[in-house]
């Protein structure tokens, strides 16, 4: 009764008063870390720049744990999570837990501690951090493991154990959280040295001992569930993979005797001979399924479910921050309990809650009728609940019904809908949309008006954002100084930035973009249908968090966004000056997207906007446009079937901002990765006039595209140097690399360029880099 205790403080829910006692099935598969107000974010970086202890960062980490599991046991879930809380991250914490600590961190052995573990996470002073990479297609990037044949497992981390205990000392019986043996594997690489001849899967025996002990001393600790959590359970896995799942879990089964077994899925639907080794496993209670992005689950578990089974049904979507449709949630809720039983239907977020926002109550400036529409990792735990309530014949009638309200105010909305926009977006479905002529012919026409030099230099759009600038642009934002001190500040930064790369001789300028504090923020701003939170932080990796904007309605272009500004920076020269715009894609793929209707129709919207502003820039006389489309790849779909589709609209919406514009206009595209050997097809299909990628790491990997024959016409800019890294590249190191290019691209395709923007550098690591990029620009323009 400890915790029903509590239940009579939640407000919404408190006139159910005494009936909520009975056990009401709802589950929380994950919940954010970082704290309402990035509290964990302030604590850990005070932390690493030791201006705070261990202690305090601890302290502040056990607050937010401890709010959480209340917050939670409060709003009445049944099946509350622990140990999805982390330092850094979850998957290197079970790095931590299997004491997989790589050599080259000198840990001997013992507990591993703060040291160690943020050794692994951000690297010290004589170890680079391991690699981090995307969990799955979410912008959370996790910590990869490097494993090799060397390995040796032991318990190392007793997290999830003493955070059970944390919880149970607060009076809650939590389910401790651990990412599942197999996806722990199947998500690491194989160590230095070891790449080509190692099989990951072949450590499973080695790494089941430490789960076992990790089952078994949460056994004495009193828990009576676990979650395991084998998210890649939802990719096209070969037979061999999936039949790990089948000897791991049956190991374990011996071990997990006495406990109740969640096996959890997210991200998309399970693939079919996935479900069935899946719904197979020994030892196992329960499965989660992802109910919102796996559009096939409903008709899997429809196809047949293990009787007996739990079925954790992730119905609340942890991936964007809209509120639950409750009336048509309940509604797959019933269909399924016919199916698997009143006693064994669980009411569940589709994933972890780490992928939303924290809390809407610190929304005090969003407009109230937007707010209504939403709902962050705080109120989706209430819906979770609601719906839990509302199977088992407690409906919070009230709630449900503010919630169809909230709906069909969205629906109804003149601000959501746009009809011009609707019919114009509808109108691109089925065409296609293309530059009249191809891109040999368009280059040549580009060349006579443009007239480079030969492996023509030029850079990604930002220079180094300084503290003074920010100081602009928040006093400008808070009506500090007047519009006219503004574009003061800024022109002079522009004049400054242009001088700076006449100076350096480059050939193709940019104007620095000192006016935006982020590419997608800056235009979603201009842009109707989008909204802006101030506290609406998502972890990005680390204590790093991004603040995506909202999409909410039918998006247009009021006026010209850029021309102003670009505009004013090509009349300082007579060089060409680029025009500078985030492309429709990238813009989609990090904002939290409307889901009332399909995300290629949203994004064909944004395209329309972006042609519009292709358009004017062309009128204003710039000649030379780059539409940014960094998070392209972010979007791809988990599984390879859906990919086409996907890639399909992606790239037509990027043609569509474009393919309206004379011969003589040149547009580039840029991109902030370099692992597209899969997708190259597609980049070409994008049919941009000239293509700056990153490269930093490796020359091979993106040269070996063209080594293998595939057929390039547009230009081309593989960064030249690494600008994530304070280093400067010598003149002959640049000229090595153009020249290892020139071995595989034609010289009059190549252009030379920076990885990408120069925002987080400073001048005087940007002067020298780039004037000794000129400089082997030049040099080898004299050896052609
Ligand atoms: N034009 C942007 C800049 O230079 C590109 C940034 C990016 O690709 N992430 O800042
Ligand atoms: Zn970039």
């Amino acid at each position: 009764f400890r915790r029903s205790s509590s239940l009579f403080l939640n407000p919404t829910t408190n006139r159910l008063g005494f009936f909520r006692l009975r056990t009401m099935a709802s589950h929380i598969v994950g919940y954010p870390r970082m704290g309402p107000n990035r509290e964990l974010k302030f604590a850990l970086e005070s932390f690493w720049d030791g201006k705070s202890s261990a202690e305090e960062l601890q302290k502040v980490a056990a607050d937010l744990r401890s709010t959480i599991w209340k917050q939670m046991a409060d709003a009445g879930i049944k099946y509350i999570p622990s140990n999805s809380f982390s330092y850094y991250d979850q998957v290197l914490d079970t790095t931590a837990m299997v004491g997989a600590v790589p050599p080259r961190y000198g840990w001997n052995g013992g507990e591993i501690g703060f040291d160690a573990y943020f050794s692994m996470a951000r690297g010290n002073a004589s170890a680079p951090a391991m690699e981090m990479t995307k969990w799955f297609d979410t912008n959370y990037h996790y910590i990869v493991p490097e494993l090799g044949p060397d390995v040796k497992f032991s318990y190392a981390s007793h997290k999830a154990v003493n955070e059970f205990k944390e919880a149970k000392a607060l009076g809650i019986e939590s389910i401790p959280v651990l990412v599942g043996p197999v996806s722990f594997l199947l998500l690491s690489k194989p160590a230095k040295g070891v790449e080509k001849s190692f099989s990951l899967l072949s450590l499973v025996e080695n790494i089941l001992p430490v789960y076992k002990e990790v089952v078994a001393e949460l056994k004495s600790a009193g828990a009576a569930w676990i979650q395991f959590d084998e998210p890649t359970l939802v990719m096209d896995l070969e037979s061999h993979k999936l039949q790990a799942f089948t000897h791991a879990y049956s190991e374990l089964e011996s071990s997990l005797a006495g406990l109740n077994v969640i096996i959890e899925t997210y991200f998309a639907d399970v693939p079919v001979e996935a479900y069935k080794t899946l719904t197979a496993l020994k030892g196992v209670t329960g499965f989660g399924f992802d109910l919102v992005r796996g559009t096939r689950t409903l008709d899997l578990i429809k196809g047949g479910f293990p009787s007996g089974k739990h079925l954790f049904a992730g119905v609340v979507d942890g991936r964007n921050i809209w509120a639950n449709d409750l009336s048509a949630s309940l509604n797959i809720l019933q269909a399924l309990e016919d199916i698997v039983g009143k006693e064994k239907i669980v009411v569940s977020t589709s994933c972890s809650l780490l992928h939303t926002a924290v809390d809407l109550v610190n929304e005090t400036k969003l407009d109230k009728e937007i707010k209504s529409w939403l709902a962050f990792a705080a109120q989706k735990v209430v819906e979770v609940n609601a719906l839990a309530n509302a199977l088992s014949g407690q409906k919070d009638e009230a709630f449900f019904s503010a919630n169809a309200a909230a709906h069909a105010s969205k629906k109804s909305s003149p601000r959501v809908t746009n009809e011009a926009v609707q019919k114009a977006a509808a109108a691109l479905k089925g065409s296609d949309h293309r530059r009249a002529t191809n891109v040999s012919a368009r280059l040549d026409a580009q060349q006579k008006k443009l007239n480079l030099p030969i492996l023509p230099t030029t850079t990604l759009g930002s220079f180094p954002q300084t503290m003074e600038l920010r100081k602009v642009r928040r006093e400008y934002k808070a009506r500090k100084i007047s519009e006219d001190e503004y574009v003061k500040a800024i022109k002079e930064e522009i004049n400054k930035v242009v001088k700076l790369q006449e100076e350096l001789d480059i050939d193709v300028l940019v104007h620095g973009e000192p006016e935006r504090n982020d590419m997608v923020e800056y235009f979603g701003e201009q842009l109707s249908g989008f909204a802006f939170t101030v506290n609406g932080w998502v972890q990005s990796y680390g204590s790093r968090c991004v603040k995506p904007p909202i999409i909410y309605g039918d998006v247009s272009r009021p006026k010209a966004m850029t021309v102003f500004w670009s505009s004013m920076a090509q009349s300082m020269t007579g060089r060409p000056m680029k025009g500078m715009l985030t492309g429709p894609v990238t813009i989609l793929n990090w904002s939290f997207v409307r889901d009332d209707q399909p995300r290629f129709e949203t994004c064909y919207q944004i395209a329309l906007a972006i042609k519009d502003e292709v358009e004017d820039l062309e009128k204003a006389g710039i000649n030379v446009i780059q539409i940014d489309e960094a998070a392209l790849r972010e979007g791809l779909p988990l599984r390879k079937s859906e990919q086409a589709f996907y890639l399909d609209w992606a790239v037509h919406s990027f043609r569509i901002t474009n393919c309206g514009v004379k011969d003589t206009s040149q547009i580039h595209t840029h991109m902030c990765y370099s692992n597209f050997n899969d997708i190259i097809h597609a980049i070409i299909d994008m049919d941009a006039d000239v293509i700056s990628i990153e490269n930093s790491r490796s020359d091979e990997k993106l040269l070996s595209i063209f080594r293998e024959g595939v057929k390039y016409g547009a230009g081309i800019g593989p960064g030249v140097y690494d600008i994530h890294s304070p280093r400067i590249p010598s003149t002959e190191e640049i000229a090595d690399r153009v020249n290892k290019m020139l071995a595989v691209l034609e010289s009059n395709i190549l252009w030379v360029n920076p990885d990408c923007g120069l925002k987080t550098r400073k001048y005087g690591e940007v002067k020298p880099a780039l004037s000794n990029m000129v400089a082997a620009a030049k040099l080898l323009r004299n050896q052609l």
